[in-house]
């Protein structure tokens, strides 16, 4: 079914020649001996590892999908999900990026980046379950109590448990201030806990001993809304004194959900029946214990939609090769062939050019905040750190919308590459727009990512996290504006530059007439942000294969014609994106309800 070899080249350029992991990691103590060497030979690992023991999983996984046995409550995933998951563990993959003070391997997070998106191109409702343990780590590493981390963090990282995020209830999704599940106070400082969450990705499964859940739920007399949620740790089974497996929590599933996507990942209805927990993060303080969680999903989320952009993209470029169907425009192009191959049609470079370009920009841009991450958390000089925390909060959102978006239109680009067979389940292409499709829904809609971006992440700081990525533009168009080589894309970045400055003063000026406004502008806006960013990933990825393209290596050859593409075809819609953020918000509200 198909194909997948892990990206290793572009990676590495990615890595080594556009970002200078080496050089950038040796400013932290913490990762100063991580060199090329080690960080190429565990990509080839994993890309050994996701090609051959993951991807053959995923088109029989989607098919079989999960099975739920309502009498024990018990949840099996498809045919060889458990097996390949003990290979995982026992490779020791969970700990990669993992504090060692609790047996993780503590190597960077811009390593453990690019071992994801080879997750999620190879399988993504397989590498949910490992993906959102991770997520627990991080949030129990940052506001767990000691005995928490001593006890969870461990089992975490090698992979014998994992962990969920239960937020979502029947009646609340998106306004979690509306949740209804309660936390009982026991005398022994636990809590009992009672509700109904609804779409619980691997709430349950059979895949490892124990599921660690992290549920939000309300202290009894806690304030109305958001301000009254807390953070608990709910696991599937207690544990005994010496650390042993325990007692069943009354933490059940009691359904898993028929949908359109990821089918080899459980999405479960988990009824807790007065199911024992401890509070983590403080007495309502729970959406901000979570957020640790949530802001890690976001950009795994964002992960999720690279790595399908990219396998999408490798299977049709070989059935483009491959399939021969009328003679190019131009005259016969393999004139010994009844038919030229449909890679010689411009509309069908079009749609391979679409994906390619936009897997190329998404690896550059997670792999710089995954960087930008590493140096957050180690960079010894703290406003250095704070400039990082900053740019980090400003691009989660962008990542997480911009990306899945672009893989939705990507994989769909590549299941038309393949005529009427994309549409046919045997070759596989119709799974990978399925799967795209609930990277926009989950972790907060795309939609309220680009509330979050326009209004939390820019409006409300005046702007001040924008104008501090925007000098970073700035500074690259002015060391390289006098390069005519480099014109066709400085040209370009620095109009946009200045164009979403102007659009975010004047959304800005609007919505302190009107909030509406913003609620109006912030999808195209987002675009827009997410195509500034690319633009500046791409000029520089430019320069560099420039500078390198009469070295002999034709990758450099292929990423300046990836380049030309981007400006050429993908950049103009900011025109149109630009018109639709500024065309204000009577020509949606003004309808009233009843009208439409
Ligand atoms: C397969 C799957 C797996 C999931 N996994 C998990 C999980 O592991 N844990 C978990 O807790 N949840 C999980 N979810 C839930 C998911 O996060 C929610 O579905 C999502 O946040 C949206 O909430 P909702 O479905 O209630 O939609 P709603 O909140 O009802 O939103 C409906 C529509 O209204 C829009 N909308 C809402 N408010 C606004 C606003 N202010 N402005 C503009 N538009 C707005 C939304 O963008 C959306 O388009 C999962 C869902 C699915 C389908």
């Amino acid at each position: 079914m198909g194909q997948y070899i892990a990206p290793l080249r572009d990676m590495q350029f990615v890595l080594h020649e556009l970002l200078n992991v080496e050089e950038e990691l040796k400013q932290l103590p913490k990762h100063a001996d991580v060199d090329g060497d080690i960080i190429n030979q565990i990509l080839e690992e994993g890309g050994k590892f996701t090609a051959n023991v993951l991807f053959p999983l995923n088109h029989s996984g989607d098919r079989e999908g999960c099975h739920h046995d309502k009498t024990n409550h018990t949840v099996t995933t498809p045919k060889g999900f458990k097996e390949a998951y003990k290979q995982y563990v026992e490779a020791g993959w969970p700990a990669l990026s993992c504090d060692p003070e609790f047996g993780g391997q503590g190597l960077p997070l811009v390593v453990n980046n690019s071992f994801y998106e080879m997750l999620n191109s190879s399988n993504q409702a397989w590498s949910m379950y490992p993906g959102l343990s991770h997520g627990a780590y991080e949030c129990i590493h940052e506001h767990g109590t000691p005995e928490q981390k001593s006890l969870y963090l461990p089992k975490l990282i090698s992979g014998d448990w994992t962990g969920t995020m239960c937020l979502t209830e029947p009646h609340c999704g998106t306004d979690l201030g509306m949740l209804r599940s309660k936390a009982e106070p026991q005398t022994d400082g636990s809590y009992k806990i009672t509700g109904a969450k609804i779409f619980i990705s691997a709430g349950e499964h059979d895949m490892a001993e124990n599921i660690i859940h992290l549920v939000l739920a309300r202290l009894p007399g806690a304030p109305e809304g958001s301000k009254g949620i807390s953070l608990f740790i709910v696991p599937k089974f207690l544990s005994n004194a010496d650390g042993s497996i325990g007692e069943r929590n009354p933490i059940f599933c009691g359904a898993i959900e028929e949908k359109m996507g990821i089918h080899g990942n459980s999405t479960c209805q988990m009824n807790l029946d007065g199911a024992t927990g401890w509070l983590i993060g403080g007495p309502h303080k729970g959406l901000n214990a979570m957020f640790v969680f949530m802001n890690a999903a976001r950009l795994g989320v964002g992960m999720q939609g690279l790595g399908l952009t990219e396998v999408a993209y490798q299977n049709a470029l070989v059935y483009a090769k491959d399939r021969i169907q009328m003679r190019s425009l131009s005259g016969p192009k393999a004139p010994d062939k009844p038919a030229d191959p449909i890679i010689v049609h411009a509309d069908v470079r079009r749609m391979l050019l679409t994906a390619k370009a936009y897997a190329e920009g998404a690896r550059a841009f997670c792999s710089y905040v995954a960087l930008q991450l590493d140096k957050e958390f180690n960079h010894p000089d703290e406003q250095v750190r704070k400039d990082c925390a900053d740019e980090v909060a400003l691009l989660t959102p962008v990542i997480k919308a911009f990306i899945t978006d672009n893989a939705w239109t990507a994989t769909s680009e590549c299941l038309q590459v393949y005529g009427g067979h994309g549409f046919i389940a045997e070759w596989g292409m119709e799974q990978y727009v399925r799967d795209a499709r609930i990277n926009m829904i989950y972790e907060g809609t795309n939609t309220i990512q680009s509330l979050d971006l326009l209004g939390r992440k820019i409006l409300m700081d005046n702007g001040a996290k924008l104008r501090k990525f925007g000098a970073k533009v700035q500074a690259f168009v002015e060391a390289n504006g006098t390069n005519e080589a480099l014109a066709e894309f400085i040209t370009p970045l620095a109009d946009l530059g200045d164009k979403v400055t102007k659009l975010t003063m004047e959304i800005g000026m609007k919505a302190f007439q009107n909030p509406d406004e913003v609620g109006a502008a912030a999808v195209p806006y987002l675009r827009v942000v997410g195509h500034l960013v690319y633009s500046y990933f791409f000029a520089q990825m430019a320069k560099i294969a420039l500078e390198k393209q009469d070295s002999g290596d034709k990758f450099y050859i292929s990423k300046l014609a990836t380049a030309r593409f981007y400006f050429a075809r993908l950049y103009p819609e900011t025109a149109m994106l630009i018109r639709q953020a500024r065309s204000g918000s009577a020509n949606l509200l003004a309808l009233e309800a009843d009208l439409f």
